[in-house]
């Protein structure tokens, strides 16, 4: 029997193992170089493989994800920042709050870093293999107004469901119709102790009344939000204006 390195690739591509396929030559060379045990070599075609395919995983949720642009919570400066500290953003990144379908809210005033630390820690959840999904309220309300007028409003509230974490930007910054309000409370309903959600946002609680047009539907909206959640206030000086005078 022949057996070239070229004809066992092909038996692992057979199979979908396409990264020991690939990596094959180069796996058995170092093996080789390392004279590693054949038990030791084993073990690493496969943690070739599921590294690369986990790698490939984290691309595409990146990809689905949607984030507008790419922001790095190592790129935060928490020295301009002082109203939340590392140490509470750390705390996040064992990312419990996503097992316990727990939410958070950030709440200030414009340019003070929300949208930045809402991206960065869903950048991290994907790198630790969660599903993340980011929208701005106002795509988010015309996202599931399309579905509730082509009559898959239920559908399209189970395909956000897939995702682990959803990322609701600027939520309260324009006023939506009252349908619109009734779609986001059918989906804040649907998440509720199912999946978790970041919601930034520069009203507090007290104003999101006057947001959602009518009270009635406000409050068990907000009620449901903030019920396992982890509230920050952000203050301070807006980065956006500090770099201006800076230039
Ligand atoms: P918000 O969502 O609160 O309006 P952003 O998160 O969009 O503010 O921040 C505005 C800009 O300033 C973004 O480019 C963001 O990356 C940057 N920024 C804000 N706060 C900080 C900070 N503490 N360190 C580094 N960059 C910051
Ligand atoms: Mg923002």
């Amino acid at each position: 029997m022949t057996c070239s390195i070229e004809v066992v690739a092909q038996k692992y591509r057979g199979l979908r193992c396409t990264s020991i396929a690939d990596g094959l030559a180069n796996l058995l060379k170092q093996a080789e170089a390392n004279e590693i045990s054949h038990l030791e070599f084993a073990d690493q075609l496969v943690e070739h493989e599921q590294n690369q395919r986990n790698g490939k995983r984290i691309e595409l949720n990146m990809r689905k994800a949607g984030f507008p642009v790419t922001k790095r919570l190592e790129e935060f400066d928490y020295r301009h920042q002082t109203t939340i500290t590392k140490r509470q953003v750390n705390q996040l990144l064992d990312f419990r709050f996503l097992d316990e379908r727990a939410n958070l809210v950030f709440i200030g005033p414009p340019g003070v870093g929300k949208t930045h630390l809402a991206i960065g820690i869903g950048h991290q959840a994907i790198d630790a293999g969660y599903k993340v999904f980011f929208s701005t309220t106002i795509s988010l309300v015309e996202m599931l107004e399309l579905a509730q007028l082509k009559g898959e409003l239920k559908q399209k509230i189970a395909s956000l469901q897939k995702f682990d974490l959803l990322i609701i930007d600027e939520l309260g910054y324009l006023p939506m119709n009252k349908q619109g309000v009734y779609n986001l409370f059918q989906m804040i309903n649907a998440f509720y102790e199912y999946r978790s959600v970041i919601i930034t946002t520069n009203k507090d609680f007290t104003n999101w009344g006057e947001f959602f047009h009518n009270d009635n539907v406000a409050v068990p909206i907000v009620d449901r939000i903030i019920h396992h959640s982890h509230i920050f206030m952000l203050g301070g000086e807006s980065y956006r204006l500090k770099q201006k005078l800076e230039n």
